[in-house]
């Protein structure tokens, strides 16, 4: 199998604003320096963290639903997914739908340095340790794969155990919470949606293609797509010669006057900031 062959097997990228990725085959052995990483913040079926180190020209992934913890004494579970394309470390956007449909916010960027003399053997072993710089994430960690649930056919463990070792970047802060906005935009998910299409799920929010529609994600999505609609409302009121630029704009603008002002106040009231 080559590298990203599964990671495109999963996806139709006419469909999706996701990156194919270019080939890899010819630069995928030299190891640029410094690598890099980054963590993106995913609502969809259920919101999680997806942290990506580069290496050997793609992204190792794993899919985190705690998301990192900063804590050495909270072992977060971290279920090893696909190989992404290089080009996925800085996408941030809407996932219409399909596979991972929702929203993607790239939640802290920066670089990895191995703290193993080879990454393979440790990822073999089942026991990586390694240096983060990001805006958020800092300092020494380790990823140890656990005999978890996840094992095809008899074949290994996918989940593995994220735990930050103690040092000076280490603490009991909750950084998903003390830090919860995107290191690109600076954007919510809210924000994020505003600018691609916030009705993109608001015809068929039960149906098929959208993220999810019960529990509390579903709960979360309906939050987030009222506060999109607002946000866009307001823009539009503010800017009423200038459209929104989203290719895939379908919405009927609303219009100007009592409620777009009306929307643009509780858009400020409930921005969460
Ligand atoms: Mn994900």
């Amino acid at each position: 199998m080559r590298p990203l062959d599964e990671y495109r097997r999963k996806r139709d990228f006419t469909r999706s604003p996701e990156p194919a990725g270019t080939s890899t085959s010819a630069t995928a052995r030299r190891q640029p320096q410094p690598l890099s990483f980054c963590v993106q913040k995913h609502l969809a079926s259920h919101l999680h963290y997806d942290l990506r180190l580069e290496h050997h020209g793609v992204l190792l992934s794993w899919a985190i639903p705690k998301g990192p913890s900063l804590d050495p004494a909270t072992k977060r579970l971290a279920m090893h997914v696909e190989d992404h394309p290089i080009e996925y470390g800085t996408f941030e956007g809407v996932i219409p739908e399909g596979y991972g449909a929702g929203i993607v916010m790239l939640w802290d960027a920066g670089t990895w340095t191995p703290e193993v003399s080879d990454v393979d053997a440790a990822l073999a072993k089942g026991d990586l340790k390694f240096r983060l710089d990001g805006h958020k994430l800092k300092g020494s960690w380790v990823l140890v794969r656990t005999r978890g649930y996840g094992g095809q056919r008899g074949g290994e463990s996918r989940s593995w155990l994220l735990i930050k070792h103690r040092d000076e970047w280490s603490g009991e802060r909750d950084i998903t919470a003390l830090a919860p906005l995107s290191v690109k935009s600076e954007s919510d998910f809210a924000e994020i949606l505003a600018s691609d299409n916030p009705d993109v799920w608001r015809s068929g929010q039960t149906g098929s293609g959208g993220p999810v529609s019960g529990g509390e994600t579903g709960k979360l999505l309906r939050t987030i797509l009222d506060q999109a609609a607002d946000l866009k409302a307001a823009r539009e009121s503010q800017h009423p010669t200038r459209r929104a630029s989203a290719p895939r704009e379908t919405a009927t603008p609303p219009p100007a006057g009592a409620r777009g002002r009306a929307a643009r106040k509780t858009a400020a009231k409930t921005r969460p900031r």
